[in-house]
């Protein structure tokens, strides 16, 4: 098998031993698990031949991109890890047509640069940007602090390019806004974790760039009149609200404890603090006045003050400049961080209707003192499209008891209509979660897909789908 690889893709292509162990770690801190070997092909073509060969002698494939998923999804012991890091070209940008034609391998932050550089912006954006690639966002739908006006990774895939497990390759990489024809295979191998294919490419599209940004912290004393601020603001922004990001007063004070060089945006601690960002797109917003304010900066300042001026928030404060704004952000984006510093943990990333936030947060607190009374959490939340980041920590490593805890959380997630993954995906972390709480008929159907485009089960098996 590895002969025939390397003779497929040359000997340097094709890693083994301490060469491919750094392939078998897990960004979670999920431990090691030795791959078989790991190869780094070049083209869609060399893919497919790695892909044919694997149908043909029956060996497990993991697709792996840059290796920040939190779900577990890309280890497994004994299986051939198909790297896209070397299929890193960005082919095209399309400035009329604001689309992006890039190689599954593209680091999320090069193609913002490229983008950027020709005044338009691909708006995927998270922590993980220095590393995640295309191939892995697309793999595990991923979301991100500003779905909330460009939508998550699925809403921005025009078309796609995918190698199946017998090696067939599938060109779907159209730049269209309509096309009906038939099943939209785009989006099934969206957020599909490496089951189902090898996504080798994408058409994507592109936004303008924001001529300037208004980047507040909003203090308020209770979180409950918080949707209804947000949606006065997109009202009179007309719908420019980029980020609205929650975080609770001991998440600011985690964030201080682990940089105690970086300035508090309250001189005291307020029960929330929101991450407010608006992006403007219209000369009228973003010239600079005689004065050289930012006209959305001024716009924004006022508005927070009428907020404040009616009790409806108690503070705010507004960056003056880049260096302050991305202070702001690192906050923000130090979730994982903050949320990696204690063990054990249990990191849970739900989706409610963006109206049911409160309640779950009041619900989810309630149940988890009933089930561990000492129990910790780090809490911090997309509120603008219902995602929270819940991770417990648990008085004590025992799985009964932390399956005990996911239960009692998850039953008030059902409860209210919500989804156990909002943007992780299933990996394997979620995998008795999803065999409890999917929807049977859904997991026969999706077991069924399995079946036909996976018939030997070689595509990152073991992961998305619990057992029959
Ligand atoms: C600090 C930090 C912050 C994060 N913030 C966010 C966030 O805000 N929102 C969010 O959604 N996620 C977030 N993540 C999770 C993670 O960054 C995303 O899931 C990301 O999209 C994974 O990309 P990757 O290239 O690292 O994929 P990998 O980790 O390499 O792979 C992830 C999964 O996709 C599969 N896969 C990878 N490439 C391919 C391919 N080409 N074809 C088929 N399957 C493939 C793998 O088998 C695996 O199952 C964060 C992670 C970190 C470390």
């Amino acid at each position: 098998m590895l002969d025939r690889l390397r003779e497929l893709l040359g000997a340097t292509q094709v890693l083994t031993g301490e060469a491919a162990a750094p392939y078998g770690y897990d960004w979670n801190g999920g431990g090691f698990a030795a791959p078989l070997a790991v190869v780094r092909p070049a083209s869609t073509a060399e893919v497919s031949a790695v892909m044919k060969l694997a149908s043909e002698t029956g060996t497990p494939v993991i697709p792996l991109s840059g290796r920040t998923g939190l779900a577990g999804g890309g280890q497994g012991a004994g299986a051939l890890v198909l790297s896209l890091e070397r299929m890193n070209r960005i082919r095209e940008i399309r400035v009329g047509a604001r689309s992006a034609v890039v190689e599954a391998g593209v680091i999320l932050s090069r193609l913002h640069e490229a983008a950027e550089a020709e005044g338009l912006i691909f708006p995927l954006s998270f922590g993980a940007r220095g590393s995640a690639m295309i191939g892995g966002a697309l793999a595990t739908n991923a979301g991100g602090s500003n779905v909330l006006r460009y939508g998550n990774t699925r809403d921005l895939v025009l078309g796609i390019e995918a190698v199946l497990a017998d090696g067939t390759i599938v060109d779907l990489m159209q730049d269209l806004h309509k096309n009906n024809s038939g099943y939209d295979l785009r989006h099934l191998l969206i957020g599909s974790e490496g089951t189902l294919a090898v996504i080798t490419g994408a058409v994507l599209r592109l936004r303008p760039k924001p001529g300037a940004y208004a980047t507040a912290m909003v203090a308020m004393e209770d979180l409950s009149p918080a949707l209804a601020l947000l949606n006065e603001i997109q009202q009179a922004t007309g719908g420019a609200v980029e980020a609205f990001e929650y975080m609770p007063a001991n998440f600011v004070e985690d964030y201080l404890a682990l940089h105690p060089g970086a300035r508090a945006p309250f001189e005291s601690r307020p029960p929330v603090t929101i991450l407010l960002e608006i992006g403007a797109l219209a000369p009228r917003d973003c010239t600079p006045g005689l004065d050289g304010a930012l006209p959305i900066v001024t716009y924004l300042e006022d508005l927070l003050g009428r907020f404040l001026e009616a009790g409806r928030i108690s503070d705010a404060v507004i960056a003056r400049s880049g260096s302050q704004r991305a202070e702001m952000w690192a906050m923000r984006e130090a979730a994982s961080e903050i949320a990696g510093t204690r063990d054990p943990r249990i990191i849970l990333d739900i989706a409610v209707p963006v109206d049911r936030v409160v309640s779950f947060l009041e619900r989810a607190d309630a149940a988890l003192v009933k089930a561990d009374p000492g129990a910790g959490t780090s809490v911090v939340s997309h509120l603008g499209d219902g995602n929270v980041h819940y991770t417990v920590f648990p008085t004590r490593v025992d799985p009964v008891h932390k399956d005990h805890l996911v239960e009692a959380i998850e039953d008030v997630v059902a409860e209210l209509g919500g989804a156990f993954s909002a943007e992780h995906g299933i990996g394997t972390h979620k995998l008795s979660t999803m065999a409890r709480r999917k929807d049977p008929g859904a997991l026969a159907a999706m077991r069924a897909i399995k079946a036909a485009l996976d018939p030997q089960n070689i595509m990152n098996p073991g992961k998305l789908l619990p057992p029959a």
